[in-house]
């Protein structure tokens, strides 16, 4: 029998290397779980049908010497990467059959690393939401307690982790879609900095805040993961190229002791979950025993940053999502003339959450209120950049909890868009400001007899995800 409870990555390919496990054998053991639990969890869109060929060429491939960094591991990935030859449908209506003509830049870099694909899960309808209840195909249930959400919108990446059904997977974070889940269900969530990971072969959200996430059961594996799909990509032209990196990474050593900034002012914001704050305090005292200095810092515009966001982002999206009219991707619904197949097919096949933003974006763009929103929102966004700027010279990581409550009911905030988006709060401002960030499983809070995992944040200065994994690995 395999523990995949307690299997990661780096043991699953010393294994392999010792010959004490096979890919396939893992692959069967994924799937059995996999059968056993999705019909509740629904994390899983779709199951391949080829997984164990898949292995058994990974298996085949060992044996004839190959030592990929990902040979043989099992990984699920969001529905709305590209695979080549497979549907990725963003969990929409609208993409439902559809099949994607190339590889990801990050599935290509997965491939040629040997990894397998068990299938594509579940998410808020094109990334759009916190709680995977706006997916057009049911929610997904968190595995610590069914009654509630797994979070989102990466909400079927991170569950087909948590419930062992997946040893990694990839998301996607425009505002907290991989750390916000990842904290609900108690696993590591990864967002890299902006254009370290192509977005070539993701499907747009909000262009100038989305990137490519990892999820993981270790900031260990994180790394593992994002050692792989990193990197410069001519078909992203926001991609950052290696010699950018390569600068950041000489310009600031690794300090021998950490410095952690935390903003107490934070703290005494209202809407905080009691649990989350206790846990947080708790957390900050881990990180003391651990030899971490903490120090208080002040980001007087972070405050801002929500706001900032709910109007960035349905802009961006206002325009990303013009692409689906029935003509260039995906299905049709005809009308009497060209408004009407318009109208019809956007009207039926989007959910009701893409339309409010669509909405929202349409109109913060439009002549007249784009002064007051959109212009204005990216001035406040410059701001925020420069808090960032003055705190990094204090401090090395900013620390946070990842959301401010555990998961939540199902249900409980699907008819107020606005106390949804509250979840959002501490995730949204690494998207805005471009910098990396991870959510590292922190504790468990009691909840109607359950414990419910809770997460914290660390965020690090631009290109600087080796100083997330030093203070992640510290504090696991
Ligand atoms: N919950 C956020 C939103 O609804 C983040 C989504 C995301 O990162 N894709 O926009």
């Amino acid at each position: 029998m395999i523990d995949l409870k307690t299997l990661t990555i780096k043991k699953a390919l010393k294994q392999m290397e010792e010959g004490t496990l096979t890919s396939v054998d893992l692959a069967k053991a994924y799937l059995a779980e996999v059968e056993k639990k999705n019909p509740e969890i629904n994390a899983y869109r779709e199951v391949y049908s080829d997984v164990l060929e898949q292995a058994a060429e990974a298996d085949k491939k060992r044996k004839e010497g190959y030592i990929e960094e990902l040979l043989g591991i099992p990984f699920s990935i969001k529905d709305n990467i590209t695979i080549k030859g497979r549907i990725a449908g963003a969990a929409s209506k609208i993409l439902e059959n559809y099949v994607a003509p190339y590889d990801a830049t990050a599935i290509l870099k997965l491939k040629a690393a040997g990894a397998i694909f068990i299938g594509r899960t579940n998410m808020d309808e094109f990334a759009m939401g916190g709680s995977t209840e706006n997916s057009a195909y049911g929610p997904t249930k968190n595995p610590h307690d069914t009654s509630r959400v797994a979070g989102g919108s990466s909400g079927g990446s991170i569950a087909s982790v948590a419930m062992d059904g997946a040893l990694a997977s990839l998301g996607s974070d425009t505002g907290g879609s991989v750390r916000q889940p990842a904290s609900f269900c108690g696993v590591v969530g990864f967002k890299p900095t902006y254009g370290r990971v192509s977005r070539h072969g993701l499907m747009a959200m909000g262009s100038s805040l989305d990137v490519i996430g990892v999820v993981s059961k270790t900031v260990e594996d994180a790394e593992i993961v994002f050692n792989v799909i990193k990197g410069g990509d001519s078909r992203d032209a926001m991609s950052l190229s290696d010699s950018e990196v390569s600068a950041a990474l000489a310009a600031r050593e690794l300090p021998q002791t950490l410095r952690v900034g935390i903003m107490p002012e934070m703290l005494t914001m209202g809407g905080i979950n009691p649990a989350v704050l206790e846990n947080f305090k708790a957390s900050i005292e881990v990180l003391k025993n651990a030899g971490v200095e903490i120090k208080e810092i002040s980001m007087p515009h972070i405050s801002y940053s929500l706001a900032v966001y709910y109007v960035v982002m349905p802009a961006e999206v206002s325009s990303n999502m013009a692409r689906f009219d029935g003509i260039k991707y995906g299905e049709k619904k005809e009308g009497d003339n060209l408004l009407g197949n318009y109208l019809n097919t956007r009207g039926e096949l989007l959910g009701r959450e893409v339309r409010r933003r669509i909405m929202l974006g349409t109109y913060v763009l439009s002549a007249g209120y784009a002064d007051q929103y959109y212009n204005k929102a990216n001035i406040v966004r410059g701001l925020i950049r420069e808090d960032f700027e003055k705190a990094f010279k204090e401090v090395d990581v900013v620390l946070t909890p990842t959301a401010p409550t555990p998961a939540f009911k199902i249900g409980e905030k699907t008819d107020d868009p606005i106390q949804m988006y509250l979840e959002d709060i501490f995730t949204v401002t690494a998207n805005l400001v471009g910098v990396p960030a991870i959510s590292i499983p922190s504790g468990k809070t009691v909840v109607d007899g359950k414990e419910l995992p809770l997460g914290i944040q660390f965020m690090a200065p631009h290109m600087r995800e080796d100083i997330l994994f030093a203070i992640g690995k510290k504090f696991e």
